[in-house]
């Protein structure tokens, strides 16, 4: 088989006869003459079907979006026919023959910039969304943005393990999704709202440094940041404080925005810390927008906040948990700073009692936070028992966690970044849909492949479930 040639390259086959396979993005048909707007995933390419051409009478069956098979000649184009501001601008293919490898219906809308389209036909129809310019550049770079921090965490000796999807219930404050199991009919799985729980006992399995692009679920209402289901890039490391935590991250953001995003400007580095207190005495908010001047969206403010407090009092009516009066603010795991260790083992104080928690703030979004972790049974039980839980529910659990931090957990503490957030702003979209490929509509559904859907009746026998909601079931 012959080697396929590339749009990109067809600038080294001038004056030569090639084959190319693409999709017609757009046809001019003249009359005598048919222009096409050939392109593949490398670029575009100008042909043009001249009179009295033997592939004049294939050249008008074709459409918009149809996929073609063509040799033609390269040729440099005319002088006043050249667009230099265009890849490939200055030749075009003479077509010799066209074939059509497939046909296409007319798209529901045009596959130019499709951001002004309604967003649930986007979404019906992601796949041709995605075939957008603007779509596809946000999934190569959300893709090469990827490949940069796995490089960049390799060389620091991390490694990227997966943890399950299918769990128990971890607590990082929303609800969690649930999977009905067969094989235990009547119970359940939790989806994981984060891999803090496998990722701690990483560490206490000797992995030193871990990282991993997670996918987290929560079921939350979503939100212009927020999807039921996004990507965390998580990590943890053992035998670390706040700094060192906070300083690995901080240069693998800028090694990240300088190799990537060259136009953009960080607005202070090293990046600001502001304590919560100060944070909320000054702006009112712990994620405030620092940028100096809100007009350039190439600037990038990025702001550690820390020193959070690391409870807060539930309100009765909606005290879930039926904990007594604290939960946690961020995460039941995190540590408290030293100063406040003794407070907290003797359960006093609980108000002001500080966490090790630090979030990263961008341009106005949390767009990560983490801690360091207690790493010692007894402190973790502490967490629990202020909470109000009783030995019993502690033990039932996170029982195994505290079993784990009882074989010699190292100390260790980590961070998860919202890689969606992250992505959203650096590609400076509204929405983080923009930056998810298949992305869940506001209100958490797929209109694509049609999900949540109803089961069927062998389905829900087999899984020991009665649907109670009045909406027909099969
Ligand atoms: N698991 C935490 C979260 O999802 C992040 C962390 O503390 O590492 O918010």
């Amino acid at each position: 088989m012959k080697k396929r040639i590339y749009i990109a390259d067809l600038r080294k086959y001038l004056g030569g006869e090639v084959e190319i396979y693409a999709r017609v993005n757009t046809r001019r048909d003249q009359g005598k003459m048919v222009f096409f707007d050939f392109a593949d995933s490398t670029g575009p390419v100008q042909g043009i079907v001249l009179p009295q051409s033997a592939a004049m009478k294939d050249a008008k069956k074709i459409r918009e979006n149809f996929l073609v098979l063509v040799k033609g000649n390269v040729n440099e184009r005319p002088e006043n026919n050249k667009n230099l501001n265009v890849p490939n601008g200055d030749i075009e293919l003479e077509i010799a023959e066209i074939c059509i490898l497939n046909t296409s219906e007319t798209t529901p809308f045009p596959l130019g910039d499709t951001s002004d389209i309604n967003e649930s036909a986007r979404l019906k129809y992601r796949y041709l969304d995605l075939r957008s310019e603007r779509m596809k550049k946000n999934v190569k770079n959300r893709f090469r943005v990827q490949q940069f921090i796995r490089n960049y965490l390799a060389n620091e000796d991390f490694i990227e393990i997966e943890t399950p999807l299918l769990s128990a219930p971890t607590p990082e404050g929303a609800r969690s999704f649930v999977v009905p199991s067969r094989l235990d009919a009547g119970k359940f799985y939790a989806l994981p709202q984060s891999p803090q729980q496998y990722k701690q006992l990483l560490m206490v399995a000797d992995f030193e440094k871990y990282f991993q692009f997670a996918r987290c679920l929560r079921d939350e209402d979503s939100r212009g940041d927020r999807q039921p289901e996004f990507t965390q890039m998580d990590l943890e490391m053992a035998f670390v404080s706040e700094e060192d935590v906070m300083r690995l991250n901080e240069e693998l953001l800028i090694a990240l925005v300088e190799e990537l995003y060259p136009e953009k400007k960080i607005q202070e580095i090293p990046f600001p810390k502001m304590t919560y207190h100060d944070v909320m005495e000054r702006y009112g908010t712990d994620r405030p927008d620092v940028r100096k001047d809100k007009s350039d969206d190439d600037l990038l403010a990025f702001l550690w906040v820390t020193d959070f407090p690391m409870f807060e009092r539930v309100a009765d009516d909606n005290n879930v948990d039926d904990a007594k009066d604290w939960t946690f603010t961020h995460n039941p795991f995190s540590k408290p700073k030293d100063a406040h260790v003794a407070d907290f083992m003797s359960g006093k104080n609980i108000e002001n009692i500080l966490s090790t928690q630090y979030d990263i703030v961008l341009n106005g979004f949390e767009i990560g936070g983490g801690s360091i972790r207690n790493h010692k049974p007894d402190m973790l039980r502490k967490t629990f028992e202020i909470m109000g839980y009783d030995q019993k529910r502690i033990e039932e659990n996170f029982g195994h966690m505290l079993e784990a931090l009882s074989f010699g957990a190292p100390p260790h503490g980590g961070i998860a970044w919202g890689f969606d957030r992250l992505l959203m702003i650096l590609e400076k979209e509204k929405s983080i849909r923009e930056v998810i490929p298949f992305a869940k509509t506001g209100e958490g559904k797929d209109v694509m492949l049609n999900a949540p859907d109803v089961i069927t009746e062998k389905q829900r026998a087999e899984l020991m479930i009665t649907v109670s909601n009045p909406i027909t079931q099969p």
